[in-house]
């Protein structure tokens, strides 16, 4: 039997029973081994209600002033509130006042009146929501926790967008100390659309990384009520720009994207991501280890193809994509070797992709010419060549959570407040007491830059 006992200061109180714990001595089946997860449960919800109930009555006690004219009221009636916390749906039966002077009705002392549920299990709620999906949440929670309130996954989602619009109206917390230099990079990405005649979402993702280590990341979609200039703003303050912080800013090489920044204040020039090239470069020499060798000319002309891609990762990330050209003219001239080569029966064939992925580097980088750093002397300065978010802020904001299955479509206000709770989670600012969840897995620096 479990029994709560209030102690105060002047000793042992009342008692309440809470549950019968009644579990088998027998330790034969495992299984036995101490509470079971519906005890537990059981235990918990008991547990609050007693809390809970003790609060009451201490709350109950305490009489509020008038707010008209600041007489003394007394209790009028009793009025039943109920309250959805994470260990199961509270009543509490709370006085309203009546001033004995004017007449007029008030609630308890400090009471909010609107709330009904603990500001807990609405951050938990969407705490789980960003990270997975409504229904997976709703799920979890109920196994887990003694919740009553929310099970479904529409009232989660529901609960979750509150949130995320409450997110847009904070304003920022601006550390002590000013950064002495933010690196900002910005990116674009899609998802899937649930309107009609709407096939996708623009969704604009960033990550602003100060010296020291501190960083955070936004999102927004595009045409949605979140203003990406004011939040890239919010975002630079909340890491310390100052007036004399060194902006350094990474884009996709989007052109509208290099207008946002811009717009936003980042008025150095925006180069192209590492993180972008080394993508495409790494496709490349995917494609070109595939290439088949049943004869010796054409294993000849694979082992050409592979230095070149090779020689061609060295040139753009020393500054000297004008030079890529040699290298694509290079592949190009034994590229005949293969020529013939059946598609698969699901696939095409390895030669006629790489053709295709070459000529798409070539514009890509003639495209992108004006916005080429030079990688490998940044590098070598320990400056940064783009995002340290190893798999790409896109693909760890967006994709993980928005992307994973084809059958996930957005509306667009949905996507975009969920993507503020996402960031809020993973900027440690919602509140839950997780901390920040930057794992060191996403702060290692790009392997492929590494080895270029
Ligand atoms: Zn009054």
């Amino acid at each position: 039997m479990l029994r709560l006992v209030k102690i105060g200061v002047e000793g042992e109180g009342p008692c309440t029973d809470v549950m019968e714990i009644n579990r088998p001595g027998d330790l034969v089946d495992i299984a036995n081994l101490g509470l079971t997860l519906s005890e537990a449960r059981r235990l918990l919800a008991g547990v609050q209600r007693e809390v809970v109930a003790a609060q009451i009555k201490e709350h109950a006690v305490r009489r509020p002033d008038c707010s008209r004219c600041g007489s003394v009221c007394r209790v009028n009636d009793y009025r039943d509130h109920a309250m959805a916390t994470l260990f199961g749906q509270v009543t509490m039966r709370l006085p309203r006042f009546r001033c004995a002077a004017c007449g007029g009705i008030e609630a308890g002392v400090g009471w909010p009146s609107h709330c009904r549920s603990t500001p807990e299990l609405d951050r938990l709620q969407a705490h789980l929501c960003a990270v997975t999906t409504y229904r997976t949440a709703a799920d979890l929670l109920e196994q887990m926790f003694p919740v009553d309130a929310g099970k479904h996954h529409a009232t989660l989602r529901r609960h979750t967008l509150k949130i995320g619009e409450a997110l847009g109206e904070c304003a920022a917390v601006r550390p002590e100390t000013a950064a002495s230099a933010i690196v900002v990079t910005l990116d674009s990405t899609f998802i899937r659309s649930c309107a009609e005649g709407e096939r996708h979402l623009e969704v604009r993702v960033g990550n602003v990384e100060t010296q020291s280590g501190g960083r955070q990341v936004f999102g927004a979609v595009a045409k949605a009520d979140t203003d990406i200039r004011a939040l890239i703003c919010r975002t630079l303050e909340a890491v310390g720009r100052g007036g004399d912080t060194a902006l350094t800013a990474f884009t996709d090489g989007c052109p509208g994207l290099r207008r946002l920044l811009a717009d936003a204040g980042v008025t150095a020039r925006p180069m192209l991501d590492w993180f972008h090239i080394a993508m495409r470069l790494q496709h490349l020499k995917q494609i070109a280890s595939a290439l088949p060798v049943e004869d010796p000319a054409r294993a000849e002309a694979k082992t050409v193809i592979i230095a070149e891609v090779e020689r061609l990762h060295w040139r753009i990330w020393n500054g000297k994509a004008r030079d890529a050209r040699i290298s694509i003219d290079r592949i190009r001239a034994v590229m005949h070797h293969f020529q013939g080569e059946p598609d698969g029966r699901k696939s095409i064939a390895p030669s006629r992709k790489l053709w295709t992925a070459l000529q798409a580097l070539d514009r890509y980088l003639a495209g992108q010419s004006a916005w080429l750093a030079d990688y490998a002397e940044r590098h070598r300065a320990g400056l940064r060549v783009g995002t340290a978010i190893t798999e790409g802020t896109a693909n760890f904001l967006v994709n993980r959570r928005m992307n994973k299955s084809q059958q996930m479509r957005w509306s667009r206000r949905g996507a975009d407040l969920l993507l503020q709770v996402r960031c809020a989670v993973y900027n440690g600012t919602l509140g839950s007491g997780f901390g920040q969840k930057f794992q060191p897995a996403n702060d290692t620096y790009p392997q492929m830059a590494i080895t270029a």
